[in-house]
């Protein structure tokens, strides 16, 4: 993860386990993993908004899940000392949507998704019922305080869940424009938001291009509304950045600026 706004953690952190219940593809490039059971279903607690959490999963070819003894830096200087063979796989992802004793997990599938590739994306391609997983809750970002005149959303694809969450936890008389990019019209996903939010979907029309450029396009060269604003922007790192520059410019305050850099287009992938 790059660097971010301000961070309200969950007080007591512990790694819960659980095991995936259910898989499917949400859309063409969307895969959908409903994991619980174990200490997930009993131990949980649903935040809303942008709630994220860092996901254990078992790499290619590993059929327990051997995980940290610790979730302080000890314990990650001891996920990062373990050998490949018994080290999961680690990655960061955001509440969907929960039920009791069921998260929903969104993950955009990118790339090589065919077995033996070391990916999240991977993982949600191939996994199968009772695959053993574990989350550890980091809470949330969004943290509108409700004196803004006005709620502006970005994301692309990876940043959808967080945006959808973002647009379920406002208020009913939110007024706003969420701008979210996604790879082809077929990905565009029914959301749920106050009347007063403009929700303006970002269809890409190059395969090639990096995701959120046409993001980062569309809202700088935007009319957007007078007043002050509360801005949640993340996705591939260049988004964030960029958008978070621009409204700075405008003269909006960091402190009224929630952003993240979710991924990094060119980099190798996370151990
Ligand atoms: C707080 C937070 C919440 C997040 N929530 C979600 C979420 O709900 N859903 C989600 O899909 N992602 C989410 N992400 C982003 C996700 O953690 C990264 O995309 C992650 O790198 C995916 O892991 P991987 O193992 O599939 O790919 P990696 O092994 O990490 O990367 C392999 C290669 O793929 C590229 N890559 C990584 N992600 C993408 C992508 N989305 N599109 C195209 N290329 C990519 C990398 O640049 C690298 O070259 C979140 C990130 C953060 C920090």
């Amino acid at each position: 993860m790059t660097r971010s706004s301000t961070l309200l953690k969950p007080v007591d952190q512990r790694l819960l386990r659980g095991e995936v219940l259910a898989r499917r593809r949400v859309t063409p490039h969307m895969l959908r993993v409903t994991v619980g059971g174990g200490e997930l279903a009993a131990a949980f607690e649903p935040r809303g908004a942008d709630q994220w959490f860092r996901l254990f999963v078992p790499r290619p070819g590993q059929d327990a899940l051997h995980l940290p003894s610790g979730v302080d830096l000890k314990g990650y200087a001891r996920y990062l000392t373990m050998p490949e063979s018994r080290r999961p796989l680690l990655r960061n992802y955001t509440v969907r949507a929960t039920r009791p004793g069921e998260v929903d997990v969104d993950l955009v599938a990118h790339g090589d998704l065919t077995p033996g590739t070391v990916s999240a994306a991977g993982w949600a391609a191939r996994c199968e019922v009772g695959s053993p997983v574990a989350l550890l809750d980091e809470g949330v970002t969004f943290a509108d305080d409700g004196t803004q005149d006005w709620t502006l959303v970005v994301a692309e694809e990876s940043g959808l869940p967080a945006a959808a969450g973002v647009l379920a936890a406002l208020p009913r008389d939110a007024r706003g424009i969420a701008f979210l990019e996604v790879p082809t019209r077929e990905d565009v996903q029914p959301l749920e938001a106050p009347d007063g939010i403009e929700v303006r979907w970002l269809v890409r029309d190059d395969p090639h291009a990096v995701p959120g450029a046409l993001a980062l396009r569309t809202v700088t060269a935007a009319a957007l509304p007078t007043g002050r604003p509360y801005a949640f922007v993340v996705g591939e790192q260049a988004l964030p950045q960029g958008v978070r520059r621009h409204l700075v410019a405008q003269g909006v305050a960091k402190t009224d600026i929630a952003f993240c850099g979710y991924w990094k287009h060119g980099a190798g992938p996370a151990r």
